[in-house]
């Protein structure tokens, strides 16, 4: 008898470690702060976000009323192979990915993780290697953390890939895209990025938060088809979407 009180008082202390560690994983929704569950966005404010219109550029995902790519990207194909968005930038995602990286709110980032991990779309392949758009060591500095990392992170554990975040490096700071026109914006990356290993026949993820022009991973994927990637596709948590209707 006594053995048995014992033996469920050992079950009831297991018990409650184990309500104790959920209550440590659950958290207000950062949305509508009701119950966020595991992930910190509540389904319902999940199913509120602004996903990717099906009628895309199959290249850039950018507004294409037809889905065939779109005038840029005829007249130029970005180096990357594809980009692939869940969500277009707008309010509320957009104010939480703000908040994120600007306003040093690191306690946001496993609830973007979780909603890029869950929300990334398939794409058209299978990567070699996931690597993070890499921030320039003195903006890291900083910031203190690298929001690309922080996403690339769950998107390699998701694609079941190694995640590389040493191969690529930011070899000058740029003023910020979103002020700049879409030419300027593809002169302001160009030469920014080093790949510094050979990636020979590889097929290579790159993840970033924003997508505005495109350009900073046109640029990114242009480095590692320099360095022999057989294919880049690239992976945002939100794009800005140009609609024209
Ligand atoms: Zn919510
Ligand atoms: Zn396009």
């Amino acid at each position: 008898m006594e053995n048995h009180r014992s033996r469920l008082a050992a079950l009831s202390n297991q018990v409650r470690h184990l309500l104790d560690n959920c209550a440590l994983f659950a958290q207000p929704c950062l949305l509508c702060a009701g119950d966020g569950g595991p992930d910190g966005i509540c389904a319902a404010c999940r199913a509120d976000l602004a996903t990717l219109p099906a009628a895309h550029c199959p290249i850039c995902a950018d507004a294409g009323p037809t889905g065939l790519p779109c005038p840029h990207c005829r007249r130029r194909r970005p180096a990357f192979d594809t980009l692939n968005a869940p969500f277009v930038y707008a309010w509320p995602l957009s104010a939480l990915i703000h908040a994120f990286k600007y306003g040093h709110r690191l306690d946001m980032a496993h609830a973007l993780r979780a909603l890029f991990a869950r929300h990334a779309p398939e794409g058209p392949a299978r990567p070699d290697l996931v690597v993070p758009v890499p921030l320039f060591a003195a903006r890291l500095a900083e910031r203190g953390f690298n929001q690309s990392l922080e996403l690339a992170r769950a998107f390699a554990v998701r694609m079941a890939a190694p995640l590389d975040d040493t191969l690529c490096v930011r070899v000058r700071n740029t003023p910020p895209q979103a002020r700049l026109e879409r030419a300027a914006r593809t002169r302001n990356v160009a030469d920014v990025f080093v790949v510094e290993r050979a990636v020979t026949g590889l097929s290579v993820a790159i993840v970033d938060d924003v997508a505005t022009s495109g350009a900073t991973l046109d640029a990114l994927a242009a480095a590692l088809k320099k360095q022999g990637a057989r294919r880049v596709d690239a992976w945002v948590l939100a794009r800005v979407f140009y609609s024209k209707t």
